[in-house]
């Protein structure tokens, strides 16, 4: 919206071809971002104007803006413009911060342009409270969506929280549209929430770890800056198909971190991505199978392995 801008990535051929990206892509609609990123910012029942974090300017974004730069972007899923509750937040502020949210999401619906093989989301809020989330999925299914997220999660609440909403509320959901979780997760996360009905996520978790030396395994959690990686010449995961495992070691890799080289943060990176997808193909054949706990087991069984359990005091340590 800011950066490039939605018109000129549209005159540009759209994102996918912009990025050279021939797999389907998901857009936010830009409320969480105006949350995080702006500094001024006024909300009222027609939108949200908000001053630019790249160069001051005024904007303003409605249901209806929203939809049309998802558009404009070519978004294959675009989700509706929602008020992104604060947590923690009294059950009044999220009853109302929810229905406005609602009000938008109808918007949303009458300012999509349904084309084939493209869909638009409505998300759930209602923070922690069990009675604002059965209304707010009351409110989406009779505006009707191509799938359902689930919003207003991992802000704060903790995972035990978390699991609660999603038990009660992900068995409200229609089972034949997808369930989407969103910012979420650790690999913890994505089991446990699978195996309460979700299907989708998104996540910085993978890339952001990443770039900081953080690496998922089927070991578990490793931090390639300890020191103890330094003369270590066995690679990161030896069950991984991804290069920084197949062409590396972790002497390697925790070298590239300590002289600040970019590839370390690249092969880390693809290498939590290769983590996160092999782990959500292993559940999907785990369902499919009807063997969903079996599988999720084999996915958890390496990580209570005395290696890196707290990497940051380790780090510190270090
Ligand atoms: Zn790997």
């Amino acid at each position: 919206m800011l950066r490039p801008g939605a018109e000129r990535v549209a005159r540009l051929g759209g994102l996918h071809r912009f990025m050279d990206w021939r797999g389907p892509i998901l857009t936010d609609s830009g409320g969480y971002q105006v949350l995080s990123l702006a500094e001024l910012r006024r909300m009222d029942e027609g939108g949200v104007t908000f001053r630019s974090h790249v160069d001051g300017t005024s904007h303003r974004l409605t249901p209806e803006r929203s939809v049309e730069i998802q558009r404009l972007l070519g978004a294959d899923v675009t989700m509706c413009l929602d008020e992104c509750t604060p947590f923690p937040a009294t059950e009044a502020q999220a009853a109302t911060s929810m229905r406005l949210s609602m009000r938008w999401a109808a918007r949303c619906r009458d300012a999509f342009v349904p084309r084939d093989g493209h869909g638009l989301f409505g998300i759930v809020q209602g923070g922690v409270h069990p009675a604002l989330r059965a209304e707010s999925v009351a409110a989406l299914t009779a505006i009707g969506f191509e799938g359902y997220a689930v919003g207003g999660l991992a802000v704060g609440e903790g995972q035990a929280a978390m699991f609660g909403v999603l038990d009660g509320t992900v068995p409200l959901l229609p089972a034949d549209r997808p369930r989407y979780l969103m910012g979420v997760g650790t690999p913890a996360d994505l089991i446990g929430a699978v195996r309460r009905g979700i299907d989708m996520f998104d996540c910085v978790i993978p890339t952001r770890s990443g770039r900081t030396g953080r690496a998922y395994t089927r070991g578990g959690v490793l931090n390639l800056r300890n020191a103890r990686h330094a003369e270590d010449a066995a690679p990161l995961d030896p069950a991984c198909a991804c290069p920084a495992c197949k062409r590396h070691s972790r002497a390697y890799l925790h070298h590239l971190f300590k002289a600040q080289e970019m590839l370390g943060p690249m092969l880390l990176t693809w290498h939590n991505l290769q983590y996160y997808q092999d782990l959500m193909r292993d559940l999907r054949a785990g369902i499919l199978a009807g063997r969903f706990e079996p599988a999720a087991a084999a996915a958890q069984a390496g990580w209570d392995a005395p290696d890196d359990r707290a990497p940051e005091a380790a780090e510190a340590a270090a």
